[in-house]
């Protein structure tokens, strides 16, 4: 259920101070903030990320390097301030040497995105890169696959359209990416305005009706920040 504005930021700012305290994996020991995510708390349309880099761990935001850049452009490019939606990291501690986040991190961590898609419940939501992708939609097919064809999967107990992304550091290292990746932003403002999408039994129903564009797969199982 969807809480009330108000209370939903109540909840997220508590669940932000109990992550700013975690120890559940060792990435504790590591990191120098918390990275629990920003934007707006009754957010239509989520960003899932891989972890925090270095000056994200700095700053204690998602997304302020050069690849948050990249993201705030292409946010840009479809009428979106980062402010009106919500940002966050499938992991949120950064990974020392900004290695590729291990299955004990991702596991433990779960939770806290659990509870941010429970609790702002979007709309839609674009998995930026395989590690984001994979966790929400539940299968290991690579993004270069799957990339631009919106899922419908119901997480934390929500039906949400789920579009897979490039990440935008991938088109900042191949430079060829960042044509797709501006397309499939372009998709994303079409998405959020369809009617909520239906539960996980009418799933293949409705990925019938949505016109072969959305594709059914299997389920899966800091503060302005919240504006
Ligand atoms: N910054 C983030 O917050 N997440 C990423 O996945 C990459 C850079």
């Amino acid at each position: 259920m969807v809480a009330e504005s108000a209370e939903r930021r109540e909840r997220l700012v508590e669940l932000y101070r109990e992550a700013s305290e975690c120890t559940r994996c060792p990435l504790a020991e590591t990191r120098t903030k918390v990275v629990f995510g920003s934007g707006h708390a009754d957010a239509d349309l989520m960003f899932v990320g891989e972890a925090p880099g270095a000056e994200e761990d700095r700053q204690g935001l998602p997304f302020v390097g050069r690849a948050g850049s990249l993201l705030t452009d292409l946010l840009e490019g479809i009428g979106l301030a980062r402010d009106q939606v919500w940002i966050c990291n499938v992991l949120k501690c950064r990974p020392p040497g900004n290695r590729d986040p291990q299955p004990i991190e991702i596991e433990s961590c779960h939770p806290y995105l659990e509870r941010q898609i429970e609790l702002i419940g979007p709309r839609a939501i674009g998995t930026l890169g395989n590690f984001a992708t994979r966790l929400i939609t539940g299968s290991r097919a690579p993004i270069s696959r799957v990339r631009g064809t919106p899922q419908i999967h119901t997480l934390a107990g929500l039906p949400v359209f789920v579009m897979p992304l490039f990440h935008p550091a991938a088109a900042l290292r191949t430079p060829s990416l960042l044509d797709t990746l501006r397309e499939d932003f372009a998709a994303l403002p079409g998405l959020v305005a369809q009617p909520p999408p239906l539960g996980a039994a009418q799933e293949a129903a409705t990925a019938a009706v949505l016109a072969g564009s959305v594709a059914a797969e299997p389920d899966a199982d800091q503060l302005d920040l919240f504006g």
